[in-house]
C-alpha cells in the first residue's frame, strides 16, 4: 500500500462539489487544539460568515460537526416531541428522510406529498394545516436535490406561522446557490450542507435558529432525545461569548476549511454567487437543449444549480456515466429512489458552477451519443 491519489474529477453531481484550492490549503494547516483561544476566534468568525450567509442575525448560527443530515436530525431532535404532530412534505429523497427521523422522534408525521419534480403546492399545503389539528411543526425542503424542484418556502412559511407552527426549512442545497433570507421570509430553523453551492469538503452542516424556535427548546417538556445533538449542550461550546467548554472535539481542520469557502462566498458577494449560479443554470438546459435532452423539472420550478435531465429512450443510462467517469473525468449523478434509471442530475454547485464545466459536461455527452 501506498499514499491515496485521487483522481482529478469534475465534479457536476449533486454534491459533493469541486473544492478551491484556497480552502484544500487551508485544510492542510497545522491543526490546533479545539479550546485554543485562537481557535474560538475563528469559530467566531465562521458564525459571523454564516450569519452573512443565510442572511440573518440569529446569534444561534453555527456548523454542526457532521454531514447535513446530521443537521437535519439536529433540528429535527431539538424541535419534535414525543407524541406531537409534525408536517411533513415530500417531493423527493430528502422529505422522505425527514419523516424517518420524525417516527424516531416518537411523533406522528403528517405527510404532504407532492409528485416527485413539482414544487410543494402552498394551497395543499394549507388544506393540511387545516384538517389536521395539532400540527406544531412544519418541515419541507427548498431545494429538492434528488429532483431538481425548488418550492417556495417564503410562501409556506407564512401559512405556517397563520396557524402557529414553527418550520424547519432544509437548505443543503440552495445555501449560497439560489436566495435563501432567513430573516427577511422568517424561518425558525434552517440547516444546510459544506459541500453543495458552499463548494467545501462534506462533514459541516452550518444550522441557524431564531428567538422563537429558541423558546420552544427552552420550554420543552421532556429532554432532547439526542445527547450529541442537544442544542442545549451543544451551545455551552459554540454559544454566546461567555466561556466555551467541551462539549466535543471539534473537526478543526474541516472547520479551516469552511472558514476559507465562506471567505470565498463572501469575496464574490452572496448576490453574485446566486446570479451566477442562476446564468450558468440557464445555460445548461440551453446546451442540453441544443443536443435533444430535456430538463426534468418545469421551468418556474426549476433549481439553476441541480438540473435533472431526462434520460431519452433507449439509452443505458449508467453506461453515459460510467463514460463521462471514466474517458472525461466528469461526475453526474444519477437518479434517486422513484426518478433511478430515469433522470441524470447535473450539478453546477458552489466552484462547479462556470462555464468551463458546462461546456465540458455537454461536449462529452455529445460525444457519448455519437459514438
Ligand atoms: C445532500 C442533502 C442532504 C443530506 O446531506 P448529507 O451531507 O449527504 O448528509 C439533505 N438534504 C438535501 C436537500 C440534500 O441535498
Amino acid at each position: 500500500m501506498k499514499s491515496f491519489t485521487p483522481p482529478n474529477r469534475i465534479l457536476l453531481g449533486p454534491g459533493p462539489s469541486n473544492v478551491h484550492l484556497r480552502v484544500l490549503e487551508a485544510m492542510s494547516k497545522p491543526t490546533i487544539g479545539h479550546l485554543d483561544p485562537k481557535f474560538i476566534e475563528l469559530m467566531d468568525e465562521i458564525k459571523e460568515l454564516l450569519k452573512y450567509v443565510f442572511r440573518t442575525k440569529n446569534e444561534v448560527t453555527f456548523a454542526v460537526s457532521g454531514p447535513g443530515s446530521v443537521g437535519m436530525e439536529t433540528c429535527l431532535v431539538n424541535l419534535v416531541e414525543p407524541n406531537s404532530k409534525v408536517l411533513v412534505c415530500i417531493n423527493g429523497v430528502f422529505g422522505g428522510r425527514m419523516k424517518s427521523i420524525v417516527d424516531r422522534c416518537g411523533a406522528e408525521p403528517i405527510e404532504l406529498k407532492v409528485s416527485w419534480g413539482r414544487a410543494i403546492d402552498p394551497n395543499l399545503f394549507e388544506d393540511t394545516l387545516k384538517k389536521n389539528k395539532g400540527i406544531n411543526v412544519c418541515s419541507f425542503v427548498h431545494a429538492e436535490t434528488s429532483t431538481g424542484a425548488k418550492s417556495d418556502i417564503k410562501t409556506l412559511t407564512e401559512i405556517a406561522h397563520k396557524y402557529n407552527c414553527l418550520v424547519i426549512a432544509d437548505t443543503v442545497t440552495s445555501l449560497g446557490g439560489i436566495p435563501v433570507l432567513i430573516d427577511e421570509w422568517n424561518i425558525d430553523v434552517s440547516y444546510s450542507g459544506s459541500q453543495k453551492c458552499l463548494s467545501c469538503p462534506p462533514g459541516l452542516s452550518p444550522v441557524t435558529f431564531n428567538e422563537r424556535a429558541l423558546e420552544f427548546i427552552k420550554s420543552r417538556k421532556t429532554q432532547v432525545q439526542s445527547w450529541f445533538m442537544d442544542l442545549n449542550l451543544i451551545l455551552s461550546y459554540w454559544g454566546g461569548s461567555s466561556k466555551r467548554a467541551y462539549h466535543h472535539t471539534a473537526p478543526i481542520n474541516s472547520l479551516y476549511a469552511l472558514h476559507e469557502s465562506l471567505l470565498l462566498l463572501k469575496e464574490e458577494g452572496i448576490e453574485n454567487s446566486w446570479k451566477r449560479h442562476k446564468t450558468n443554470g440557464e445555460k445548461l438546459v440551453e446546451e442540453l437543449e441544443k443536443i435533444g435532452l430535456k430538463p426534468f423539472v418545469i421551468e418556474d420550478e426549476r433549481l439553476p444549480q441541480l438540473t435533472a435531465v431526462t434520460v431519452p429512450e433507449g439509452i443505458d443510462e449508467a453506461k453515459v456515466r460510467k463514460s463521462l467517469l471514466d474517458d472525461y473525468n466528469i461526475e453526474i449523478g444519477a437518479g434517486l429512489g422513484e426518478l433511478a434509471g430515469k433522470v441524470w442530475r447535473i450539478g453546477l454547485m458552489g466552484y462547479s458552477s462556470n462555464e468551463e464545466n458546462i461546456k465540458a459536461c455537454v461536449g462529452a455527452i455529445k460525444n457519448i451519443f455519437g459514438k
